[in-house]
C-alpha cells in the first residue's frame, strides 16, 4: 500500500519499518534518525495555485525529500523510508547516522531542497519546511520518536527567524552545560542522600517462585521528582561520578540482602547489582572486598551484572577482575546479552555463571522470527557453557510461555513485578517461604482488585493511527501493556495469540465490523473471557445496544478524553475481573451439582459445561436467575442490558432444551431432588 497521490510509503507502513529498525539497533553504534517535516502556510499554496497546484507542490516535496536523502542512503548503503502525514506532513526515518550532527546536515540537505523554486502549469512556486528529529536512544520506541521528532517540529515553528529550522533537545542549551549541572547535582545527590533502590525480582521457569531480585537505582530529585537511570547514568559514567554512586549503590544493596537473609532464611534469594565499565577501571575489587567486610555479607549470594560492551571495552583487563571476583564467591551475569557483539572465544574463558537476555529479542518474540532464533541460541549457548540464563523484559504471558518452552531458566519483567521497594520484596519472600508462586499472587494479602505487579495488557484494534495513538499513550501511562492492531483480522488473529486482559475495538474497521469481532471473540475458547470495550465514532444509540449485545463490556464514544479513557478500561476490565471472581474460578457448587445431575441423568454428554458449552458468564446469569433474581436486576448488576441477558437465557434454554425460565427450573429443581435422595 502506498500513499496514492505521492506513492510513499503509508503511515503504518512506515511505522511497521521504524519499529523493526529500532528492534535491530544493538549497540547503537551509529543512529536512527526520524524527522518530522512540514511544509509552512500550505494553505496559502491551495489558496494561490487551487488544489491541482497544491497537490503538485505535495508531489514536488516528495520527490525532492527522495532525492535530497538520496546521498545519504548511498553513503551508509541504507534505505531511508518517507510518507505522508495529515496532508502536508512528511515523516522520515534514516538509518545510519553517526550522531545529531550529521542528523543536521541531512536536514539542511532536504530543506534546501525543498526551498528550491517549484514550477507549476500556473507559474512558480516557493514553499519552505520546518523540520523536527528525533535520535534513537536504547530501547526507543517508534511511537516516543515520532513524537518527539513532530514535538521538535513544533517547536522549530515558534522559534522565530527564517523558514528553516532544526531542531532537538540537546540544542535547546548548550550540552556541555547540561551536563556539568547534572553532574554537580549528582554528586550533592550522594551527600543529600537522594538515591535509593528498588528491587525487581526474578523467577525460576521452572517453579514459578522468586529466586532473586535485581537492584535498581532511583534518584529522587527534590523538586523534580524520581529520576529514571536512563536520565542520570550515561553522565554519571562519563563523568565518573558512577564510581561513588556505584559504590552508594553496592554498599545499600549488600546491607539490604544482610537484612534479608536474616529475616527471611527460609527464602534464599539472590541479589544482583549492575556495574558498571567505569568501576571496573577503578578499583572495584578492594572496593567489594571492604564492603564485605563492612556489611558481613556472603558472596555467594550476590551476583554482579556487567554488561556485554564494558568486557568487550577492555577483555583482558576485564577477564582478569572477574577472576578476581569469582574468587571472592560471586555469581557473574552478562547483562543485555545479544546487544554487544560477544566473541565467542572469550566466552567460555570468563567465570561466567549467567546470561540475561536482552529485553529487545524477548520483545521479538512472537512476532519476529529472528528474535526467537536469537533467543533460542542465546540459551543452547548457555546450556553448551553450562551457564543459567534470564530473560529480561517478559511483558506477556505468549512471553513467558515461550521462553519457557525454549528451556529458559528464569524470567524477569512487567508481567511478573514491576521493580518495588524492598518492603514489597519482604512481602514477596515471606510469600516465597509459605510455598507461594509469584505469578498472580498478592503478597500484600488485601483483596484490591488490581494487582500493580501484573501489567495488565490491552490491545488496541482501530484503523485510526491517531486514536491508537492516543489510546495507547494514555493506556501506557496508566500501567497497561500495550499492543496494537489495525485491521479486524489482524486483530482477532493478536488477540487469540496474546490473550489480553482488554480488548479496545473500534466498531468500524476496513475489513470487518467491529461487532462481528467482538462476537467472534467472545465465541473463541481464548478470547471469551477478555474484557471488550467498543470505540465509536458517533453517539449511536443503535450501536451501543448492538455492542452489548454483541458481548461488549463496555461503549466509549469518540473523542475520548485520555484520563476518561484509562478510567472506564480500569473499571470495565475489574467489574469483569470481579465477575470471574465468583463465577469463573469458583462456580456455585451447588449449581454446578445441580447441572452435572442434568447432565448425567439425560446422558446428554452436550451439557458437559466443563468443555465449554455454557461460558462461565452464561453460569453466572442463570446463577442469579436461579436464585430469583429479575432480569433487571441481573442486567444491572453483570453491566450488561437486559436484552444481552435475555439472548444469554434463549441460549441457555436451548441448550438445556427448554422452552422459559419456569420450565428450566422446574427440570433442575426436579433432578436435584431425585439426586438427593
Ligand atoms: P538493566 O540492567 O537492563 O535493568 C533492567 C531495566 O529494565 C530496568 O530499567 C527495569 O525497570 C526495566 N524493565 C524490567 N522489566 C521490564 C519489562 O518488562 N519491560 C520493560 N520495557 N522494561 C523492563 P531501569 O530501572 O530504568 O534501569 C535502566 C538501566 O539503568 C539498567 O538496565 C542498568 O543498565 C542501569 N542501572 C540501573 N541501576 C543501576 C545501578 O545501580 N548501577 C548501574 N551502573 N547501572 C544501573
Ligand atoms: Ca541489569
Ligand atoms: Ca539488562
Amino acid at each position: 500500500m502506498r500513499d496514492p497521490l505521492t506513492g510513499l510509503s503509508t503511515y503504518e507502513n512506515f511505522f511497521e519499518h521504524a519499529q523493526t529498525a529500532l528492534s535491530q539497533v544493538r549497540a547503537l553504534a551509529s543512529l536512527i534518525a526520524i524527522f518530522s517535516i512540514d511544509v509552512d502556510h500550505f494553505h496559502y499554496v491551495n489558496e494561490d495555485y487551487g488544489h491541482d497546484g497544491g497537490d503538485a507542490v505535495l508531489l514536488s516535496v516528495a520527490d525532492r525529500l527522495r532525492t535530497s536523502l538520496r546521498q545519504h542512503d548511498n553513503d551508509t548503503s541504507t534505505v531511508s523510508t518517507i510518507c505522508r502525514v495529515g496532508g502536508d506532513e512528511f515523516l522520515v526515518l534514516c538509518e545510519g547516522v553517526l550522531d545529531p550532527a550529521a542528523a543536521a546536515a541531512i536536514a539542511t540537505v532536504v530543506l534546501d531542497a525543498i526551498a528550491m523554486p517549484i514550477t507549476l502549469r500556473s507559474g512558480q512556486a516557493m514553499v519552505t519546511a520546518r523540520i523536527g528529529v528525533a535520535m534513537a536512544e536504547r530501547y526507543s520506541e517508534a511511537q516516543q520518536m515520532i513524537v518527539e521528532a513532530e514535538t521538535a517540529q513544533d517547536h522549530a515553528r515558534t522559534v522565530a527567524g527564517g523558514g528553516q529550522h532544526f531542531f532537538t533537545v540537546e540544542l535547546r542549551e548548550p550540552r556541555e552545560q547540561v551536563q556539568s549541572d547534572l553532574v554537580e547535582a549528582m554528586r550533592h545527590a550522594l551527600v543529600a542522600d537522594e538515591f535509593r533502590l528498588v528491587y525487581q525480582p526474578t523467577i525460576s521457569l521452572t517453579t514459578n517462585r522468586i529466586v532473586g531480585v535485581e537492584a535498581l537505582l532511583r534518584w529522587e530529585r527534590p523538586g523534580i521528582g524520581t529520576v529514571m537511570p536512563a536520565e542520570f547514568i550515561p553522565a554519571a559514567e562519563s563523568s565518573g561520578v558512577i564510581v561513588p554512586i556505584g559504590e552508594w549503590v553496592l554498599r545499600e544493596a549488600f546491607r539490604q540482602a544482610a537484612i534479608w537473609h536474616q529475616r527471611y532464611p527460609k527464602s534464599p534469594v539472590h541479589v544482583s547489582i549492575n556495574v558498571s565499565a567505569r568501576q571496573f577501571q577503578t578499583g572495584l575489587v578492594p572496593t567489594i572486598r571492604e564492603l564485605l567486610i563492612e556489611t558481613g555479607i556472603d558472596a555467594h549470594t550476590i551476583c554482579l551484572e556487567v554488561t556485554e560492551t564494558t568486557i568487550m571495552s577492555d577483555i583482558e583487563g576485564t577477564i582478569g577482575i572477574l577472576d578476581e571476583l569469582k574468587a571472592l564467591g560471586f555469581k557473574l551475569s552478562i547483562d543485555d546479552f545479544g546487544t554487544g557483539y560477544s566473541s565467542l572465544e572469550y566466552l567460555h574463558r570468563m567465570p561466567i555463571d549467567e546470561l540475561k537476555i536482552d529485553r529487545s529479542f524477548v520483545a521479538g518474540l512472537g512476532g519476529s522470527t529472528v528474535s526467537g532464533a536469537i533467543v533460542a541460541s542465546i540459551i543452547s549457548l548457555a546450556q553448551t557453557m553450562n551457564q543459567e540464563v534470564v530473560a529480561e523484559g517478559v511483558e506477556t504471558r505468549d512471553q513467558l510461555e515461550r521462553i519457557r518452552t525454549m528451556g529458559c531458566d528464569f524470567a524477569q519483567g512487567y508481567l511478573i513485578s514491576h521493580p518495588v521497594s524492598s518492603v514489597e520484596i519482604g512481602n514477596y519472600l515471606v510469600a516465597h517461604a509459605t510455598g507461594q508462586t509469584l505469578i498472580g499472587f498478592n503478597p500484600s494479602g488485601s483483596d484490591e482488585k488490581f494487582k500493580p505487579w501484573i501489567a495488565e495488557s490491552v490491545l488496541i484494534v482501530d484503523d485510526a493511527t491517531d486514536v491508537r495513538m492516543l489510546a495507547r499513550m494514555c493506556l501506557a501511562s496508566a500501567g497497561f501493556t500495550v499492543t496494537e492492531a489495525a485491521a479486524g483480522a489482524t486483530g482477532l488473529a493478536m488477540a487469540r495469540q496474546l490473550t489480553p486482559d482488554c480488548i479496545l475495538l473500534d466498531v468500524g474497521l476496513p475489513d470487518m465490523s467491529g461487532m462481528d469481532v467482538c462476537r467472534e471473540l467472545r465465541e473463541g475458547l481464548t478470547t471469551k473471557e477478555c474484557t471488550i470495550v467498543m470505540l465509536t465514532g458517533h453517539a449511536d444509540r443503535v450501536d451501543k445496544a448492538d455492542a452489548f449485545l454483541a458481548g461488549a463490556d463496555d461503549y466509549i464514544v469518540k473523542p475520548f478524553t485520555p484520563r476518561d479513557l484509562a478510567a472506564r478500561v480500569r473499571s470495565a476490565v475489574d467489574r469483569r475481573r470481579a465477575m470471574f471472581e465468583t463465577v469463573g474460578r469458583h462456580v456455585d457448587t451447588a449449581l454446578l451439582e445441580m447441572l452435572r445431575t442434568v447432565r448425567d441423568q439425560d446422558g446428554d454428554e452436550d451439557l458437559d459445561f466443563d468443555d465449554d458449552n455454557l461460558s462461565s458468564r452464561q453460569i453466572e446469569i442463570l446463577r442469579r436467575m436461579l436464585g430469583g433474581q429479575r432480569v433487571k436486576d441481573v442486567a444491572q448488576e453483570l453491566f450488561l442490558s437486559q436484552s444481552t441477558i435475555r439472548n444469554h437465557l434463549s441460549a441457555i434454554y436451548q441448550r438445556f432444551g427448554v422452552r422459559s425460565q419456569t420450565e428450566l427450573l422446574k427440570m433442575l429443581r426436579k433432578r436435584a431432588a431425585e439426586q438427593a435422595q
